[in-house]
């Protein structure tokens, strides 16, 4: 196979070594780092130098092609030798693959950018990707985060909408001996009306009456 198997591989940090055609009609590729950072420990940062030995590791990836591809990444465990640190050992890394990582970083964005951003429903990521449910809801929920943490545009038209959870309760003041409402069940919802940025926020408590 020539070398545009790499450039079609697009994983940053890792290179094709060869590659197997299956019974199935699947590939198996074979992968070797092509990263120097990916033998800087995670703990010290320091380049480690003597080799401990080596593990295999099979991330799965995007869906390429009707028969799929097999990843097949041989890596290497790295003695950290540098006085002090408290990682003794560690395994190379990539962007793509973090350590102990059972898919690519892509394959995660990609299950959870359904979810947040295609209307997809977490079992249809799941079974159009190949994953769990558990692990695409992870994927959501991580990239779900990036916009929770992200700022509000600017907004046109505020909405502003109180809102009461469950029936009325009261309560009665033992010094003055008159009955107030219990706080805390109204929220106060404020949301972008004209625009597509939904609930900005919401707050318990309403305005003064
Ligand atoms: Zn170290």
């Amino acid at each position: 196979m020539d070398n545009d198997t790499t450039l079609l591989l697009d994983l940053d940090g890792l290179a094709v070594v060869r590659v197997e055609r299956l019974e199935d009609g699947a590939r198996r590729v074979y992968l070797a780092t092509a990263d120097e950072q990916a033998r800087a420990c995670p703990a010290c940062g320091v380049f480690a130098t003597r080799v401990k030995g080596w593990g295999v590791t099979r991330p799965r990836d995007l869906p390429c092609g009707e028969r799929g591809l097999e990843l097949v990444w041989r890596k290497r465990r790295w003695y950290c030798a540098q006085p002090g640190c408290a990682r003794r050992s560690f395994t190379e890394q990539v962007r793509q693959v973090p350590a102990g990582a059972r898919i690519t970083t892509r394959l995660r964005q990609a299950a959870g950018r359904r979810v947040r951003d295609a209307g997809s429903t977490v079992v249809q990521a799941g079974r159009d990707l190949g994953l769990s449910w558990p692990t695409v809801m992870d994927a959501f929920r991580h990239v779900a985060q990036e916009v929770m943490t992200a700022p509000p545009g600017p907004v046109r038209v505020l909405g502003i909408d109180e809102t009461r959870r469950g029936r009325m309760q009261w309560r009665q003041d033992p010094g003055t001996g008159r009955w107030e409402p219990t706080a805390g069940r109204w929220h106060t919802g404020f949301v972008d009306a004209t625009g597509i940025q939904g609930l900005l926020g919401q707050v318990e408590g309403r305005a003064p009456q």
